[in-house]
Order: C-alpha cells, then sequence, then structure tokens
C-alpha cells in the first residue's frame, strides 16, 4: 500500500453543527495525519471551480449555493491508502445509503448536505490539492 494524500472539505452543514473535531477525530484515528488545513469562505466562483466536473449535472447550482452558504474546513490527509480509507470513513454519498458509523451515516441531513468531501482518485486528488494549497503550505511529517 502506498502513501497517499487526499483532499477532504468538512462542508458548511457540518461546520454548523459544530462537529469538526469529531470529524478530524476520525481521520486520526484512523490513521490519517492532517497535514494542511484552513478554514474558508468559498466564493461562488472558487465553488463553480471546484465542482466544474459537475457543471451541467442538474444539482449544481443547488450543490454551489449549499458550498457558498457558511464556511468550510479544508484539509490535506495523508496516510496508506488515504483516498479510499477516507471515502469509507466518509460513507456513501447519500447519507441514507452510508454504513451505520460512517461520517455522513452519523452527521448528515441529505444528499445536499452531505457534511464532508473527498477526493475520489489519485488524479482528482492531486487537481483538488493544488485548488487549495500551494506546496509551501502542506506540511510533511
Ligand atoms: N450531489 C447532490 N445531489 C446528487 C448528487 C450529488 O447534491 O444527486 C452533491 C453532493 O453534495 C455530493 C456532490 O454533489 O457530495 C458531489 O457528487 P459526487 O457524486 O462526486 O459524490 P461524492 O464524491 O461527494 O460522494
Amino acid at each position: 500500500m502506498a502513501v497517499e494524500r487526499t483532499l477532504s472539505i468538512v462542508k458548511p452543514d457540518a461546520v454548523a453543527k459544530n462537529v469538526i473535531g469529531q470529524i478530524y477525530s476520525r481521520f486520526e484515528n484512523a490513521g490519517l495525519k492532517i497535514i494542511a488545513a484552513r478554514m474558508m469562505q468559498l466564493s461562488r466562483a472558487e465553488a463553480e471551480g471546484f465542482y466544474a466536473v459537475h457543471k451541467d449535472r442538474p444539482f449544481f447550482k443547488d450543490l454551489v449555493e449549499f458550498m457558498i452558504s457558511g464556511p468550510v474546513m479544508v484539509q490535506v490527509l495523508e496516510g496508506e491508502n488515504a483516498i479510499l480509507k477516507n471515502r469509507e470513513l466518509m460513507g456513501a454519498t447519500d447519507p441514507k445509503k452510508a454504513d451505520k458509523g460512517t461520517i455522513r451515516a452519523d452527521f448528515a441531513d441529505s444528499i445536499d448536505a452531505n457534511a464532508v468531501h473527498g477526493s475520489d482518485a489519485p488524479e482528482t486528488a492531486a487537481v483538488e490539492i493544488a485548488y487549495f494549497f500551494p506546496t509551501m503550505q502542506i506540511c510533511a511529517r
């Protein structure tokens, strides 16, 4: 297994619920290290750019509105198999279908407001990490 990096976002619904720490604990308990982090209020252009791959999907407009509805916490996670490990911790996109004990099962309300984002592949992880963090702001350890 390779050491990987993945981009994680605690979305506005989870920030509003005050569960950033509980979500961070799940990353750490699973052996993932937080090697960069920033809280930010995304602009519309930043949210649209981040989700550009979904721009033709029917949910795109609502997704962008949701992502700019409040601050988000953005982090880079590093560890063995980090991309899949984070996806397993997150659970399915629709919290109703997410396995018990996953972040989305425990903290998400709906498929729109689903608590967290996580990169789905090495290529997207690289692009998404670079979208938010210059290399010098990533603290490899
Ligand atoms: N989404 C939505 N409605 C849908 C499908 C997706 O609002 O029917 C949103 C949801 O917030 C999801 C994001 O779009 O997390 C990106 O969708 P993707 O299929 O990439 O899911 P993810 O990788 O986040 O599980």
